[in-house]
C-alpha cells in the first residue's frame, strides 16, 4: 500500500450535494454522497479488539538465497517453466531429475515451484552435486548427491527478530516525521491507527509534537525481510502524553492498551437517543416517503419527539456541522480514523459546538427536529466504516474492554519490559536512530 499519510489524512470536506433525498436533481443524476472524513488506514475487523499489525513482506533480492560458493548457479523459474525445462537448460540429463524426484518425499516440493522463485544448483564437471530451494522465508529444501543417488532433507527455521526504536519530532506532518525516523508507510499507518481515537492527525498535530515507537524487525541472513507490529509507542501531543503497548491476552486476542490497561480503542453506543420507534430501516432500495422514488436509505430513522437530545455515539471529532440540503441541520462525527457517524434533520445544534471540536461518547450534539426533507420529527442516523454505510442497527461495533482487574498483574509483567525499552533514552535525541534490541548497541543511521 503506497498511500501517504499526508494525503490520506487530508480532510475531505463534505461535498455540496444532496444527501439521500435529491429533490432538485433529475433522477438520472446520482446524488453526490455525503462524505465523512476517513484517513485511509487499513481496515480493521470491527469486532476484534486488535489494531491490525500485519507483517509486511519486503522484497528480498535473489542474492539473499545465500549462494554458498562460486560453483553454485542461481536459476530463477521463468513463466511456464518446469523442472524438466530447467534441467535441460542447465545441460542435466532427464535421468538425474528422475533420481532427484525419487530421493525422498520432501523432493516432491520441487514440483511445486513458482515463476519468480529461485533454485540453487551445484554442478561440478557437469554432474549435479546439490540443489537448494527455499519455498518460503523460513523453509529450506536441500538435495545432495550420495553414493547411490540423491538424498533430500527439509528444514524450517525462525527468522531473527530484533526490536528497533525510532523517535521523531514533528515539524510538518506525521508522515514526514515518520519517514525521517525511518518508519515505513505501514508503520506510520499503524501508529496513526493506535492513537487515532485520541488524536486527530489532521487537526490536532502541532509543531513540536513528538513520538517514539518500539517495533519488531525480522531478519534472515542479516537482511531485513519484514517488519512486525508496533510493540509500544508514545505520543506527545499539545502537552499531553499518550502511551500504548501491545498485549496478547490469554485467549489469544491482541490489542493496544494504555499503560494502565485501558483499551486504546473506544466503543460506541448502539443508538444516539431515546426513541419511540424505528420509523425507517437501513434499506438500499427503499421508496422515499416524500419523493415517492426508489432511493437508498443509508441510515436508520428514529421517531422521537422534537427536541429530544441527540448524543454522540462514540468519542470523536466534529467533522461537519451545518445545513446539508435534504439532511437539514446535520452533525457528522469521525471516530478513530475508521468510523463515521452522522445525525440529520436536527432542530438545533448543541450550543457552542463547532467543527473540529472533540466530543466524548454521550455528549449532546443536537436535538431532534424535522429540518430538510422529513415527514415529521425524527433522527436520521448513519454509521460508516471506512467510508461504507453500514446498518447502524446491525453493524458489529468495536469492543473496547480494558484489561480485567484479575489480569492486570499478567498485563503489567508482560508489558513492563516493552515500556521500559521504549523509555530508554536514545542518544542524540530526535535524530534518527536505530537500536538493536539484542545487541543493545545504538547505531546512528
Ligand atoms: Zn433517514
Amino acid at each position: 500500500m503506497v498511500i501517504s499519510v499526508a494525503a490520506a489524512l487530508k480532510i475531505i470536506s463534505p461535498v455540496d450535494g444532496r444527501p439521500h433525498v435529491p429533490e432538485v436533481l433529475p433522477p438520472s443524476v446520482p446524488a453526490p454522497e455525503f462524505h465523512v472524513y476517513y484517513p485511509e488506514v487499513s481496515p480493521e475487523p470491527p469486532v476484534a479488539v486488535a489494531v491490525p499489525a500485519p507483517a509486511v513482506p519486503i522484497e528480498v533480492p535473489a542474492e539473499d538465497l545465500s549462494p554458498p560458493g562460486p560453483e553454485w548457479t542461481s536459476v530463477e523459474i521463468g513463466r511456464g517453466e518446469n523442472l524438466s525445462l530447467i534441467f535441460e537448460r542447465l545441460g542435466l540429463a532427464p535421468a538425474t531429475l528422475d533420481q532427484i524426484l525419487s530421493s525422498g518425499e520432501e523432493a516432491s516440493r520441487l514440483q511445486r515451484v513458482y515463476p519468480g522463485q529461485n533454485l540453487l544448483f551445484q554442478i561440478v564437471n557437469g554432474r549435479l552435486e546439490a540443489i537448494r530451494y527455499e519455498p518460503s522465508l523460513t523453509e529450506l529444501l536441500e538435495i545432495v548427491r550420495v553414493d547411490d543417488g540423491y538424498k533430500s532433507s527439509f528444514a524450517t527455521r525462525e527468522l531473527d527478530s530484533r526490536t528497533r526504536r525510532a523517535e521523531a519530532e514533528i515539524t510538518s506532518s506525521l508522515f514526514v516525521a515518520g519517514q525521517e525516523a525511518g518508519l515505513s508507510d505501514n508503520l506510520i499507518m499503524q501508529l496513526a491507527a493506535i492513537f487515532g481515537w485520541d488524536i486527530d492527525f489532521a487537526l490536532d498535530i502541532r509543531e513540536g509534537d513528538r513520538f517514539r515507537v518500539l517495533y519488531e524487525e525480522r531478519f534472515k541472513d542479516g537482511a531485513k525481510v519484514n517488519e512486525g507490529p508496533i510493540l509500544a509507542a508514545e505520543f506527545r501531543n499539545q502537552g499531553r502524553t499518550l502511551r500504548a503497548v501491545r498485549y496478547s491476552a490469554p485467549d489469544g486476542s491482541v490489542g493496544y492498551y494504555s499503560d494502565t490497561g485501558a483499551a486504546m480503542r473506544k466503543e460506541f453506543l448502539r443508538t444516539p437517543l431515546k426513541f419511540t420507534r424505528v420509523s425507517s430501516n437501513f434499506n438500499l432500495s427503499r421508496k422515499h416517503p416524500v419523493l415517492n422514488r426508489i432511493r437508498a436509505h443509508r441510515g436508520v430513522d428514529y421517531a422521537a419527539p422534537a427536541g429530544t437530545a441527540v448524543k454522540a455515539t462514540g468519542n470523536g471529532i466534529v467533522a461537519f456541522i451545518g445545513t446539508k440540503g435534504g439532511y437539514g441541520k446535520t452533525v457528522a462525527l469521525r471516530h478513530g480514523g475508521i468510523y463515521g457517524t452522522l445525525y440529520a434533520h436536527l432542530s438545533k445544534f448543541a450550543a457552542g459546538l463547532d467543527r473540529g471540536d472533540r466530543v466524548t461518547q454521550g455528549t449532546v450534539i443536537g436535538y431532534v427536529g424535522s429540518t430538510g426533507l422529513a415527514t415529521g420529527p425524527h433522527l436520521h442516523y448513519e454509521f460508516q466504516v471506512n467510508g461504507v454505510h453500514r446498518d447502524p442497527l446491525t453493524v458489529p461495533l468495536p469492543r473496547a474492554d480494558g484489561i480485567p482487574a484479575g489480569e492486570l498483574p499478567r498485563f503489567q509483567s508482560e508489558t513492563a519490559p516493552l515500556l521500559a525499552e521504549l523509555d530508554e533514552s536514545i542518544p542524540g535525541a530526535h535524530r534518527v536512530l536505530a537500536m538493536g534490541g539484542e545487541s543493545g548497541t545504538p547505531t546512528e543511521r
